[in-house]
């Protein structure tokens, strides 16, 4: 695995293991040891085995943004497991929800669903171009749609909208939108709330995602 130990600086390759460990009341109830580097794709089967060994699954789940992803949010919903995993850029969403949206966000485009299409900053309509599918390294397919604007050439806020040559092309998962706004529901719930104030608290009583590499 590449170490985030790195003292040559040379992206160094070292013999070791990912090891996720998961705790209720400061009780450790499961570990597992993956290969995978990454913590993102490590949740579904540490889950899996958690299921095994108890007979169901927990009824809540908290663990840190590295683990919120379309795949595990789409695992957790289909198992009815409370979700307070919060999403890479989601407390910097947070903070910028008290001030202004920032209106360039593909996040804060419009979308009108029934003509499937989505809305610029100046108002022009971004069409569907082209509809791809991608795999995680655990062979979960996501669908990736992409829509252009029409014409960005003498557009004066164009600056801040894009850097692109061409028109704007944006990229959307609408499965993991539409996951976004189930997993919202308990991130900003009362409950959800008062996880995140007692984060570090919290963080060791519920179910906890560390790992240790050795
Ligand atoms: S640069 Fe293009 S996509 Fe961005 S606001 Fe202007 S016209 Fe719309």
């Amino acid at each position: 695995m590449r170490m985030k130990e790195d003292h040559l600086g040379k992206g160094e390759l070292k013999p070791a293991y990912n090891v996720q460990i998961s705790t209720s009341n400061q009780i450790i109830t499961n570990y597992t040891i993956h290969q995978n580097a990454a913590d993102i794709g490590t949740l579904g089967a540490h889950l899996k085995s958690f299921k095994e060994q108890y007979g169901y699954y927990p009824k809540e789940l908290t663990a840190d943004a590295g683990y919120g992803s379309e795949e595990n949010y789409e695992f957790l919903r289909k198992e009815d497991i409370e979700a307070y995993v919060k999403y890479n850029y989601f407390d910097k969403e947070q903070r910028l929800k008290e001030k202004a949206k920032p209106p360039f966000h593909v996040d804060n485009l419009y979308y009108n669903e029934e003509q499937d299409c989505y809305y610029c900053p100046m108002g022009q309509k971004m069409t569907l171009i082209r509809v791809c599918k991608e795999k995680t390294d655990n062979g979960y397919e996501r669908t990736i749609y992409k829509y252009q604007a029409q014409n960005c050439i003498g557009c004066p806020i164009r600056g801040m909208c894009h850097k692109s040559q061409n028109n704007r092309i944006i990229e959307i998962s609408h499965k993991l939108r539409k996951l976004k706004k189930w997993v919202l529901s308990y991130l900003l719930s009362e409950k959800g709330i008062s996880h995140l104030k007692q984060r570090p608290i919290h963080y060791i009583t519920h179910y906890l995602f560390h790992f240790y590499h050795f």
